[in-house]
């Protein structure tokens, strides 16, 4: 199952049907207990009564047993108080034959009734109760054998009986209402488990939408809201608050190395580079080194713009590279862009073409900033453009929003190198770039990703590979 709620409420479903389930059962056997227990009370009443009722007779008049119609049978005024009984009555003779039967046992039929009778067939008549089926439509019955022994030779003993279904509220009618009650409680324990549930993990979402917020990696200064409850979530909070911290700590000095590498690098660089140029055009630098002093200027040169990009990514990451937003009109910075893209297009064999509205592009920005992304990106278009092929800046205004276009006919990026273009250090094709006519630090688009969002807008790119690439960046315009 997909969430812990799902789980939780199926969980807590199944014990509660478990539970229901049991006590049910449980219920169910002891109220068939109780209504055997009521029945055979209500049996031994009856009985009781109509032996004391025969005793009684007998003992005023000596004889209550008449053989007037051949058989034996009881006295008709005596019979006539058992008619009253409320359940089925038969007075028997000392061999088990009939000598009475209450007005509803007459009306029993004579299958039902010999089957009622088979209780008093076994001699001699002793005290018990059981169960019997006498067939429909009156089906199981309680009933009670008992032996008299004070109402005259000619009595043997008499046997009272009720159905079961006399009960007052039966096992039967336990269980229908136990079969019509268990899906409701079903249904509700659904209801009920499935809001628990999200009652109880609710502050659990919390802390992982407030952990998702603040894994943007930018709000690591971000701590999660501890609940006062002391529970297993506040302690859970405070644990992520406290890998938080150090998390934030080991990035911040991360941070703060880099940044103080970066910065102790710069002078020994500028440096060196001063000493190789000097070399350079000393005339008594043999002629031989030249070409070697070259390549070692162009590695510090590499360097230097490595390092230089390395402070800024750490000064920014560190939230100490303050943008120093003027507002100014974005066709100056396009234009001078499109001037050095006129250059280094000319050097490498690339026509470059840049268009942009005639009337004034004004927005609040980081001129100096503006224009190092854009250089990143057009230098980029050049770099990556075989000779032969267009790079295009573009500057445009529309549906709020300044956007700038840089389209080139070049290489391309793979489908599958695309997610990784803005990542720090990332260059595709390594080996051959790094070595090749294609130099860089793999951390230009990192800066200009930087760039682009600490405007509060966005950088996107769209390439074929062998086709070219577009890379678009939108800087809102405040209403
Ligand atoms: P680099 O210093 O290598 O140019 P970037 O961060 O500017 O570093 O670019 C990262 C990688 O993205 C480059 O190495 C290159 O593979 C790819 N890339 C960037 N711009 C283009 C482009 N216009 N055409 C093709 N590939 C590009």
């Amino acid at each position: 199952m997909a969430t812990i709620r799902l789980r939780l409420t199926f969980w807590y479903t199944v014990a509660l049907a478990v539970t229901v389930l049991a006590f049910g059962t449980a219920l169910y056997f002891e109220r068939r207990q109780a209504s055997v227990r009521e029945l055979d009370q209500r049996l031994t009443l009856e009985a009781d009564l109509a032996q004391r009722w025969l005793a009684q007779s007998f003992k005023v008049l000596g004889r209550i047993v008449t053989t007037a119609n051949l058989n034996p049978a009881l006295d008709p005024g005596i019979s006539a108080y058992l008619d009253a009984a409320r359940d089925y009555l038969i007075v028997a003779d000392t061999a088990g034959q009939l000598l009475a039967l209450s007005d509803i046992t007459r009306g029993l039929g004579a299958p039902a009734l010999e089957r009622l009778n088979a209780p008093l067939d076994t001699l001699p008549l002793t005290r018990h109760s059981g169960l019997i089926n006498v067939g429909p439509p009156v089906g199981n019955m309680r009933y009670l054998v008992a032996p008299i022994t004070n109402a005259g030779p000619a009595i043997g003993g008499l046997l009272v009986a009720t159905p079961t279904r006399q009960a007052s509220f039966g096992p039967a009618d336990l269980l229908r209402s136990m079969l019509l009650i268990a899906p409701v409680i079903l249904v509700a324990s659904i209801l009920v488990g499935n809001w628990l549930a999200g009652t109880s993990l609710r502050p659990v979402q919390g802390i992982m939408d407030e952990g998702d917020a603040i894994a943007d990696g930018t709000s690591l200064h971000r701590r999660l809201a501890v609940p006062l409850t002391g529970d297993e979530i506040a302690r859970l909070a405070a644990t992520v608050n406290g890998m938080l911290t150090r998390l934030e700590r080991s990035f911040s000095s991360l941070h703060r190395f880099t940044a103080d590498a970066s910065h102790e690098l710069k002078t020994p660089l500028m440096v060196l580079r001063a000493g190789v140029e000097r070399a350079l055009i000393h005339p008594g630098t043999p002629p031989e080194m030249l070409q070697s002093l070259d390549e070692t200027l162009a590695q510090i040169n590499q360097m230097t713009e490595m390092v230089e990009n390395l402070l800024t990514l750490a000064r920014a990451d560190e939230g100490r590279a303050p943008l120093a937003v003027e507002e100014s009109d974005l066709r100056e910075v396009v234009a001078d862009v499109a001037e050095t893209a006129g250059m280094l297009g000319e050097q490498a064999g690339v026509s470059a073409i840049h268009s942009m509205p005639e009337t004034p592009v004004r927005l609040a920005v980081d001129q100096h900033r503006i224009r190092e992304m854009l250089l990143n990106m057009v230098t980029n278009a050049i770099k990556y453009t075989p000779q032969g092929g267009t790079v295009a800046l573009n500057l445009e205004q529309a549906d709020g929003a300044v956007t700038f276009t840089v389209r080139d006919s070049g290489v391309g990026i793979a489908p599958g190198d695309l997610p990784h273009i803005f990542d720090r250090f990332w260059r595709a094709d390594q080996a051959r770039s790094r070595t090749g006519e294609r130099p860089g630090t793999g951390l230009g688009l990192a800066i200009t990703k930087w760039i682009a969002e600490a405007h509060g807008g966005s950088i996107t790119v769209q390439s074929r590979p062998g086709r070219g690439s577009t890379f678009t960046v939108r800087l809102p315009k405040p209403n």
